[in-house]
């Protein structure tokens, strides 16, 4: 029998009221049952947004300090959890465990980071026009905001959305997504066991049409922070923006590498597929082509296509795996079709292709890391976000066409350049359209304490991470006081 998991509403672990369930399962191995999970509906999660309405004030009326310490008490609870979490991580997304290790490490120093906020500054004294009077603009709560995220960083997009909502005096609504509770649910267990008084954090696992549905629509959610795909994002943004809700969206990515002729190979060819190959690809971050100079086109192509036919493809827990399953049998499907695609569009298969079978794969979602080359500017695998295992070559005849093809996208996210020539790298530091930028490194690395977001249609509303997450967590009150008769 596998354990039961309830949602979180008003303190209170609860069943969905019409008792419906979801069955978590491994990608890897879909034999494997992960658990089993209250599925909120839009009544459920009409609750949970009275509830943190309903305790909002006590809330945000609690000294900040006070609030970071129960940050930090549940940073430390989640470090002496984090080989846990990291296991759950890759059992129920199927990235590898030294990347779900990463990942649940990083959870607990954003939540540690942002224990540290509380004792910032809250805003700024103006010099005034009148000699009397003392001038200053303050950042105060929003109120009730909801958080919608994705599967794919199922412990670091929760926590840094979560951990700021928390510290600047805000009450949350969470819906993770369907595919990946467990992770969620450790996140607020851990800030329960650390002290989070009742009603303040909700977690309501659930469909995005159901759950997700309603925090969009209910007029007590002031803010929602969503991060998922772009399809997903702009309805969010029209409805919720429209009866005045404030909107932040983190979304797709079509991330480029450029190698310049002069670039270290070796390097770049690792970088690049660690860009496009860990975590399957499915990083919003994630390098989806790289734009080659056409010097050494040949060759790079050539140690990439060697390099990709050594990696090793299978089950996360594996300690040899560099490559884990897709997430879910539709991603797979949809992976699948854009290889299809590929092919049509006149792009020349190099590497992989193909859905894996064998003993260690028939009961998960595997495909081999996968190379085109000959792709061209206005091919859909050159534009569009495939989230997978899927790599496009693109020759450039020199810098200039190469920033312009990296550019030639709705997208940008991040970016980055191979290249020892520092006039050139600080050239494309400029020109290049994303939030993002790397010179040397590959284009998923994000550190838990600088800005994140993107350029164009990848992100709007205001960056993630670090200092500038106050930005969409908090609203400025500007205060004019005169002692009057003084
Ligand atoms: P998705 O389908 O857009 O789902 C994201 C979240 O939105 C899920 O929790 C989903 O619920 C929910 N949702 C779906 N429909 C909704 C609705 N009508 N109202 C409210 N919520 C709704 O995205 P995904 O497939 O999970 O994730 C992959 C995407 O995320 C990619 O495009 C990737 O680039 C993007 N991403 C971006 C970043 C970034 O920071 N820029 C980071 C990671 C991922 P369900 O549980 O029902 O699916
Ligand atoms: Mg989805």
């Amino acid at each position: 029998m596998s354990r039961t998991y309830q949602n979180y509403i008003d303190g209170q672990w609860m069943p969905a009221l019409d008792g419906s369930t979801t069955t978590d399962k491994n990608p890897a191995n879909t034999e494997e049952v992960i658990g089993v999970f209250a599925l909120a509906g839009r009544a459920d999660a009409a609750r949970a947004i009275e509830a943190a309405a309903k305790v909002f004030p006590a809330w945000a009326k609690m000294p900040m300090p006070k609030r970071g310490e129960i940050l930090h008490r549940a940073a430390a609870l989640f470090e002496a959890r984090a080989d846990e979490i990291a296991e759950a991580l890759t059992r129920e997304e199927g990235k590898t465990l030294a990347e779900s290790k990463g990942e649940a490490l990083r959870g607990a120093m954003i939540l540690r980071f942002f224990a540290g906020e509380t004792m910032q500054p809250t805003g700024e004294i103006y010099p005034s026009a009148s000699a009397n009077t003392f001038l200053y603009a303050e950042r105060v709560p929003t109120g009730v905001v909801a958080l919608i995220t994705p599967w794919n960083f199922p412990v670091a997009i929760p926590t840094w959305k979560v951990a700021p909502a928390l510290a600047y005096g805000n009450t949350v609504v969470f819906k993770p997504a369907e595919l990946t509770p467990l992770t969620a649910w450790h996140l607020v267990d851990v800030l329960e066991k650390a002290g989070l008084p009742p009603g303040v954090l909700n977690l309501l696992v659930g469909r995005g049409s159901q759950a997700g549905q309603e925090f969009v629509e209910n007029p007590l959610v002031k803010a929602i922070s969503f991060t998922g795909s772009n399809v997903v994002g702009a309805r969010i943004a029209a409805q919720a923006t429209a009866r005045g809700a404030k909107v932040q969206l983190e979304m797709g990515g079509k991330n480029p590498v450029v190698v310049l002729a002069d670039a270290d190979l070796k390097q770049a060819v690792e970088l690049t597929i660690a860009g496009a190959m860990l975590s399957t690809g499915q990083k919003c971050t994630a390098t989806s082509r790289v734009i080659v100079q056409r010097e050494i086109l040949d060759e790079f192509r050539d140690r990439l296509t060697d390099r990709v036919a050594t990696l090793k493809v299978g089950n996360g827990m594996h300690p040899d795996t560099y490559m884990g399953p897709l997430v879910s049998a539709d991603a797979e499907q949809g992976v699948l079709n854009y290889i299809e695609i590929g092919k049509a569009e006149g792009a020349r298969l190099v590497a992989g292709g193909v859905k894996l079978y064998g003993d260690e794969y028939d009961r998960g979602y595997f495909i081999a890391p996968t190379v085109f080359d000959r792709v061209t500017a206005e091919m859909k695998i050159a534009q569009e976000e495939i989230f997978g295992p899927v790599l496009a070559v693109m020759e450039a005849r020199d810098f200039d066409e190469a920033v312009r093809l990296a550019n030639h996208t709705q997208f940008g996210l991040s970016a980055s350049v191979m290249t020892r020539d520092l006039g050139l790298a600080l050239r494309f530091v400029r020109e290049i359209e994303a939030g993002i930028v790397h010179v040397n490194s590959q284009t998923a690395g994000a550190e838990p304490h600088v800005p994140f977001g993107g350029f164009k249609s990848s992100s709007s509303g205001g960056r993630e991470q670090g200092k500038v997450a106050r930005e969409f967590f908090t609203q400025i009150k500007t205060v004019y006081i005169d002692p009057s008769g003084a």
